[in-house]
């Protein structure tokens, strides 16, 4: 670059990008106090686990949530087809069957082919882990035999139904919807 570009570049980098975006760009979300604020938007999801929704993708066919497990919670043994990144924002995890733990500021990446059951340390009476959860979670018995699943489209309906039976009505949802 040329010390006048990098002037110019010094000159405006304040300025605004002055031009309209694409037509078909989507509409941002911002979620303030994603991981604590309106206790109403906790979508119960078992006994001691629920979901915060963030973002519920529909055309690639993945969801951002905020996970919050209390102490004796269990995240139900399940398989991934697709990966999962996770971000540790309160507590201490672990899955039965690996023996590393998830403590608060950790990172998590979960490979296309792990099948893991998530619990919560009986010391830990609280965690909330952000997840961006890719195609599918297949619940499966301990010998791998399918016992059911969940998807962007089936957690946007338990969301749904939750917001719809707190009165909050079954469009709240669509805000997370892209
Ligand atoms: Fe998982």
């Amino acid at each position: 670059m040329s010390n006048a570009a990098a002037a110019h570049g010094r000159a405006d980098e304040r300025v605004p990008y002055q031009l309209p975006f694409p037509p078909d760009v989507m509409a941002e979300i911002v979620i303030p106090n994603a991981a604590s604020g309106d206790e109403r938007l906790w979508v119960p999801q078992a006994p001691n686990v629920w979901i915060r929704p963030l973002l519920f993708n529909v055309s690639a066919g993945y969801w951002m949530v905020v996970l919050r497990v209390r102490r004796a919670g269990v995240l139900t043994r399940h398989r991934h087809p697709g990966p999962v990144h996770g971000f540790v924002l309160k507590g201490r995890w672990r899955y039965l069957e690996h023996d590393w733990i998830a403590e608060e500021g950790s990172y998590v990446f979960e490979p296309p082919g792990e099948t893991h059951t998530l619990i919560v340390p009986d010391d830990v009476p609280e965690m909330m882990t952000f997840f961006q959860v890719n195609g599918a979670m297949i619940y499966v018995d301990p010998q791998g035999r399918e016992t059911g699943y969940e998807d962007v489209h089936s957690k946007i309906a338990l969301a749904r139904k939750h917001y719809t039976a707190i009165g909050l009505g079954p469009d709240y949802v669509k805000q997370f919807i892209r």
